[in-house]
């Protein structure tokens, strides 16, 4: 049988023989993710993007029973670290366009609980496989309501809106570098602050929050959160190539939107607006199983017996039973996603062979 193709692996050999080892190279990856995001950013350099998470709702001021508004169309790790704050998280759907957070949920929910006499301590957006959300009307409603704003880039490193980089845009941003994202070190992640106040209280929480004594003392709850000198070695060396990772996701995009071009009910999830530049971290399609005559699982199970992995898209937050009784406001949307659509192969070191084969394998479905 030809070998796996996976959704988005990275070849671990060919990463460390490029790597060059260097025992300050946390700082040094730091200050060369300032320099790549711009927009005068502080950088924490963490060992995972989830981490990151914790670390922005804490430095947002989120305590127990506080309200959190998050997207619900996400991978878990966005809102795990609500409950790790012991805090309440809100979920609202998303709108069709980006599959980002709908801003007029998120305006109507934030009235709601303010009249409530419940303000909400701060929401959480996030781009969708590499897409910028509508980012600029929700930074004006987290502005208008004074409510922290905290972008999960996760996946959105290289990804910009009018040209600012993504997870730039809130009070804090998160970036993951895990294994099957566009850039790795095998498990890591970074925390955005805008001021350099911010990224010392990040560093100082993210090193179990230890004071300035030669003996240790601590009076606050402390994290090992920091990223170790391996993982950034990795990373600093990784970042020279980013450019070229993001044009071969966004070929392999390319070859994608060909494919299912004359394909009747098949959607592919794309960038329908100049301002909105996605790095295509994953290529994702909805299909229509009226208008296709197929659902999203007979090409999962088809791609499969071709020995291609596929992937479901985000089963919403709002779904999920760990976050069973959290209050949610939407109209379907992101559920529709989820019943629909598919993530497909896009790792950056895809071969011709291997689209061939990719194409050979849907067309077999049709
Ligand atoms: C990958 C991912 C994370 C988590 O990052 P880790 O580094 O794996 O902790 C968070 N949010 C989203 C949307 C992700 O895709």
């Amino acid at each position: 049988m030809d070998s796996k193709i996976y959704l988005s692996k990275p070849n671990f050999k060919e990463i460390l023989i490029n790597t060059s080892f260097k025992d300050n190279n946390v700082l040094n990856f730091e200050v060369a993710l300032e320099k790549y995001l711009g927009s005068n950013k502080k950088i924490v350099a963490l060992n995972s993007g989830t981490s990151a998470i914790h670390l922005a709702l804490i430095l947002a001021g989120v305590q127990k029973d506080d309200l959190v508004i998050c997207q619900s169309f996400t991978f878990v790790a966005t809102a795990n670290p609500i409950l790790y704050q012991r805090a309440k998280p809100i979920f609202i759907d998303s709108e069709i366009e980006k599959w980002s957070m709908c801003p007029l949920l998120l305006e109507q929910t934030i009235k709601k609980y303010i009249s409530l006499n419940k303000k909400p301590k701060a929401i959480i957006v996030n781009c969708n496989y590499g897409m910028p959300s509508k980012i600029e009307t929700i930074i004006s409603i987290a502005k208008f309501y004074d409510i922290k704003l905290i972008e999960d880039a996760a996946s959105g490193l290289g990804a910009s809106y009018k040209d600012q980089k993504c997870g730039t845009f809130g009070d804090f941003g998160i970036i993951s570098f895990n294994e099957n994202k566009i850039l790795t070190t095998f498990g890591g992640g970074a925390l955005i602050c805008k001021s350099e106040e911010d990224k010392n209280r990040a560093i100082y929480l993210a090193s179990q929050a230890k004071e300035k004594f030669d003996y240790y003392q601590h009076s606050e709850i402390g994290y090992n959160y920091k990223m170790d000198k391996l993982s950034a070695s990795v990373g600093l060396s990784e970042l020279k190539n980013i450019e070229q990772y993001i044009l071969s996701r966004r070929k392999i995009h390319l070859f994608y939107v060909e494919l299912f071009q004359n394909m009747e009910g098949i959607h592919v999830f794309h960038n329908s607006d100049d301002n909105y530049f996605s790095n295509h971290w994953l290529t994702c399609i909805l299909i229509n199983e009226k208008l296709a005559g197929f659902s999203n699982e007979d090409m999962s199970n088809q791609l499969l017996k071709d020995n291609i992995e596929s992937r479901p898209l985000w089963k919403p937050m709002h779904l999920q039973p760990v976050f069973k009784g959290c209050p949610f406001y939407g109209d379907g949307v992101s559920e529709g996603l989820f019943n629909s659509g598919l993530c497909l192969p896009s790792g950056s070191n895809l071969t011709e062979n291997d689209l061939e084969r990719i194409s050979t394998s849907i067309k077999k479905i049709l």
